[in-house]
């Protein structure tokens, strides 16, 4: 039998399996294309748990708010519990299992990125990315300080094939009280302490002024990673040393959302609106195995991982992360 909300180890490696039934539970509404069953647009906002982090455009700020009785109306970015979430805050005490296993313990959670059903990520506008990962910075924050939280783990994923069950623009949150094992790995050959140590750092240094550099904005960067996994894939990193998106400052999130907005338009008109998932790499919580310079890594789905990808972790890339950056960069819109 399954139990609702358990992750599972393997016998042999660092791979996590969370096993939720409670995803499974989605219901039809949430699968509908159609606006008119959309829960995350505007008029809509009781079908969703109540937003603990609202944003509302004021004359000449952006007020933060939180749910009350009534949903805040005319809101313009908007965050709540993941209603079906694979990981649960509470301590489901599991029996004894067979093998290395506990609760899916933690929290999920939703960004409406915007109250535009229509627009797709690379439409949103640079003015709303930076409200999204406003709320984005804030949200990490609370949920790090949480009790059992070692990581905050943010995904994006837009279009069916990249995984959306919904195709209004959103973030999602979950955390994990370990840290994920690609992460870990990330961990050990970043060695990002410090950034006369982190090899991120010496990366930069290298793709700012090579073949592989698709956009060099004034404080973060994007490029095609020296062994793309995916055809086209594109990682963008601050150039300045920074282990999490909490040290990020305001002016910088609006820079990293230029460099996002750019590049995800440049890789639409290359590929022709391609599904997508954009992920965030941060720091844990617990600094014992050391710190990540953090950045973000897209990954357009242009082929299938096959046999080779998925049993051996071998990547077969039909498109040179050379090639890539060179289309992409040409198709940056200044
Ligand atoms: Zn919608
Ligand atoms: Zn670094
Ligand atoms: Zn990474």
């Amino acid at each position: 039998m399954t139990i609702l909300g358990e992750i599972r180890k393997d016998y042999f490696t660092n791979r996590l399996v969370i096993n939720s039934e409670a995803r499974a539970k989605r219901p039809a509404e949430f699968v509908a294309k159609g606006k008119s069953k959309c829960a995350f647009c505007p008029g809509r906002e009781s079908l969703t748990p109540p937003a603990e982090l609202v944003l509302v455009e004021r004359k000449d700020a952006i007020a933060v708010m939180v749910d009350q009785v009534e949903p805040v109306k005319n809101w313009t970015v908007r965050a709540f519990a993941n209603k079906f979430p694979a990981v649960s805050p509470s301590k489901v005490p599991l029996p004894k299992p067979d093998f290395d296993a506990e609760p899916a313990y933690g929290f999920q959670y939703v960004i409406v990125a915007t109250p535009n059903h229509k627009l797709s990520f690379h439409q949103l506008p640079v003015r709303q990315w930076h409200r999204a990962l406003t709320a984005f910075q804030e949200l990490t924050k609370r949920l790090l300080h949480r009790e059992g939280v070692q990581y905050v783990y943010g995904f994006i994923n837009q279009g069916e094939q990249a995984g959306a069950s919904l195709s209004h623009p959103h973030l999602q949150l979950l955390t994990l009280s370990a840290t994920p094992p690609l992460i870990q790995e990330e961990l050990k050959g970043m060695d990002g302490l410090a950034s006369n140590t982190c090899k991120l750092c010496t990366v930069l240094e290298k793709e700012l002024n090579g073949p592989r550099l698709v956009l060099k904005g004034e404080q973060f960067a994007a490029f095609t990673p020296w062994a793309s996994t995916h055809a086209y894939e594109f990682w963008i990193a601050p150039i300045v040393h920074q282990t999490t998106i909490l040290e990020t400052t305001s002016k910088q999130l609006a820079n990293v959302s230029e460099v996002i907005r750019s590049t995800l338009s440049a890789l639409a008109r290359v590929l022709h609106n391609p599904d997508f998932n954009l992920v965030f790499h941060i720091s844990p919580r617990n600094h014992t195995e050391g710190k990540l310079h953090w950045h973000i890594e897209v990954y357009p789905h242009v082929t299938k991982w096959a046999g080779l990808e998925r049993g051996a972790r071998v990547y077969i890339n039909q498109v040179t992360p050379e090639e890539a950056a060179r289309k992409l960069s040409s198709r940056i819109r200044h």
